[in-house]
């Protein structure tokens, strides 16, 4: 039986190593796992107490409406209830999306290198595939502009990007939807939106009220620190959220994932706190690259990537052999870099030191 011609060009998600695998192959007792921009500090402990609290729930489907954890995000963002739709992570929503609007004969436009989920489910639905290239590690939003013609529908920000962890300001976002044909959608995704410091990165929401042609993309699978329960939501308007509810999965966000995130919105002062310390860790690796002259990119996120000028494959196996998991650029667009999800101050430390002792064999070898 042959799937559709399309598949056969895909390449199943490549996840970042998982723990177990690792521990086998390397004899190793500790693994350090900072391949997946995961939260080094957990969750917050209201949510685990809220995961609690519905294990006697089990054997009930979960509420397919989400009310009670819609309910608290458009009251925290301040957006209708008719204005939020929950996804089995944000995954689901770009997976959504391209259900709804992409088939062959339209095509899409995105930057690259970016989160490569956009072009993977863009190619099942048989869409044309305008990549369009980093300048600087920034999205070219002008050529982006003019890749779009009447057969595009959808047009992907990543913002922060990821890998790079760049970011679109106010002043872009703003000029760019002024100029997007209004029958085309605009997704954001904000996936970093809780680690974003800088002061002219663009509050979208409000944006909202102009423009139909947008959607908001958060998760709570990063800061939040709920990666393994898979729950996200997208932001528009009510009559965009009405046209793609029926693509949506009826149960598709658990009750111990809708509870779970309920209770963690309620506890900001875990995210503040997760945030502080991710500054602080970024400035470490900040820190070394400037001492050992090596390119990265400034990151609005929880990641940062490096250009280690040198092979990344190679670093990426040394670093694993010691016991961490990073993610090698090569398979992420930019060979010679890694990306590191930044953990805790003493495991950034360790990294840097083992990167170190990289960095010193190589200058030793040339
Ligand atoms: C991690 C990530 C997501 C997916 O998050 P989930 O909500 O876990 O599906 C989406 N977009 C970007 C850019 C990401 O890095």
């Amino acid at each position: 039986m042959q799937p559709k011609t399309q598949l056969t060009s895909l390449k199943p998600y490549q996840p970042g190593k998982p723990i177990e695998e690792v521990k086998k192959e390397f004899g190793l007792s500790k693994i350090v796992k900072l391949a997946s921009n995961e939260n080094p500090y957990g969750c917050s402990p209201l949510a685990k107490k809220a995961i609690e609290d519905e294990l006697n729930s089990l054997h009930l489907y979960p509420d397919g409406y989400a009310a009670g954890i819609r309910e608290k995000v458009a009251d925290y963002i301040g957006v209708g209830q008719d204005e939020i739709i929950f996804g089995n992570g944000s995954d689901e929503i770009v997976q959504i999306l391209c259900r709804a609007y992409l088939s062959a004969g339209t095509s899409t436009v995105m930057p690259a290198p970016t989160f490569p989920q956009y072009r993977h489910n863009a190619v099942i639905e048989g869409a044309e595939i305008r990549e369009i290239s980093l300048v600087d590690g920034d999205h070219d939003l002008e050529s982006m502009l003019g890749a779009i013609d009447e057969s595009t529908k959808i047009v992907w920000l990543c913002n922060p990007n990821n890998p790079t962890g760049t970011y679109i300001t106010k002043d872009d976002f703003d000029a760019f939807m002024k100029k997007v044909p209004r029958d085309v959608l605009v997704v954001s995704d904000e996936a970093y939106f809780e680690y974003v410091g800088a002061e002219d990165y663009p509050d979208t929401v409000p944006f909202l009220n102009e423009y139909e042609n947008l959607i908001i993309l958060r998760t709570f699978s990063k800061a939040y620190g709920l990666a393994s329960l898979r729950i996200g939501y997208g932001l528009a308007n009510a009559s965009v959220i009405q046209a793609i509810e029926p693509a949506r999965e009826p149960f598709n966000t658990s009750r111990i994932a809708q509870a779970a995130a309920l209770a963690a919105i309620d506890d900001q002062d875990f995210i503040a706190d997760c945030r502080k310390k991710n500054n602080e860790g970024l400035k470490q690796y900040y820190d070394f690259c400037e001492e050992h002259s090596l390119f990265y990119y400034p990151s609005e996120t929880n990641f940062i990537l490096i250009n280690i000028n040198g092979d990344s494959d190679e670093v990426f196996m040394h670093l694993l052999r010691h016991g961490y998991i990073v993610r090698s650029g090569s398979a992420l667009g930019f060979p010679g870099f890694i990306r590191i999800t930044v953990g805790s101050s003493e495991e950034n430390k360790e990294i840097l030191s083992l990167l170190a002792v990289y960095l010193k064999t190589q200058n030793v070898s040339r």
